[in-house]
């Protein structure tokens, strides 16, 4: 686990305005951040930064300490769940779950052990051998967490995984992922533009707005009516 320090964050597509401005933000080791705004400002560019799919125009991005900026994302040992959770469809749910431990050329009885425990956290032991299409969205989700999970990453990054459930599901993974990130302790950042989520999922909530960070606060402060 780690902690996540932005420093003076800026990210700029070609000589337009910046889509991340100034940027900085600490997040403590085990804590969940979660990020909101409305389209385009910001939120996928700085998740991606984090992550490493995205190059920093300036600034520092500091994980578990050392400066990252300059690191592959498979050397930052970080975990992200996309909105589509691109599952293998020719894979059973078990593979599915152990991929990123068959790349990494784990010995068998490893990944059987990493894979089962994943399955016992997400309730999913009666589905390894299932395909994907065969799953509810909800299952499939859990998959995809599960194949985070596996990877024993530093930290969880989330962007907008829930948008494609509908409402019934969202809640009950809603608190599945609450759970799942208090019984693990991981720094998570979730990035969604739902206000439930950000109401009920975090400890903090940063709000972005064109590129700028404009308030960090517990859900409390930002939601409640004084
Ligand atoms: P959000 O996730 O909050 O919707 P994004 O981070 O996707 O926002 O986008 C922030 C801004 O950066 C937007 O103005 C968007 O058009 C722009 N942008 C995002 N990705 C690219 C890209 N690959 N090339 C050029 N501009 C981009
Ligand atoms: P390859 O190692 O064959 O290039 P990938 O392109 O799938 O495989 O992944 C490259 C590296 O990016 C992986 O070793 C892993 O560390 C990292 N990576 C892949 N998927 C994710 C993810 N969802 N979240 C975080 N890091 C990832």
């Amino acid at each position: 686990m780690a902690s996540i320090e932005m420093r003076n964050i800026v990210k700029k597509y070609g000589d337009g305005f910046p889509a991340v401005n100034d940027v900085s933000l600490d997040i403590a080791d085990g804590e969940f951040v979660i990020l909101v705004g409305p389209s385009g400002c910001g939120k996928s560019t700085l998740l991606r930064m984090i992550v490493g799919l995205e190059d920093i125009t300036s600034g520092d991005m500091v994980i578990g300490g050392k400066r990252v900026n300059d690191k592959a994302p498979r050397d930052r040992n970080l975990s992200m769940v996309f909105q589509n959770y691109a599952l293998y469809p020719h894979l059973s749910v078990f593979e599915n779950i152990a991929f990123p431990l068959r790349l990494a050329k784990l010995p068998d009885d490893e990944v059987r052990r990493r894979v089962n425990e994943a399955a016992d956290v997400l309730e999913l032991h009666e589905h390894l051998e299932r395909k994907p299409a065969n799953l509810s969205g909800g299952q499939r989700q859990r998959v995809a967490m599960g194949r985070a999970i596996v990877r024993q990453a530093e930290a969880f990054l989330f962007d907008e995984p829930l948008s494609n459930l509908d409402a019934k599901l969202r809640g009950q993974m809603r608190t599945e992922i609450s759970r799942l990130q208090r019984r693990l302790g991981i720094t998570t950042v979730y990035v969604t533009h739902d206000q439930t989520e950000a109401m009920t999922l975090g400890d903090r909530v940063a709000v972005l707005r064109k590129g700028v960070l404009q308030q960090v606060a517990s859900p409390r402060e930002l939601y409640e009516q004084p």
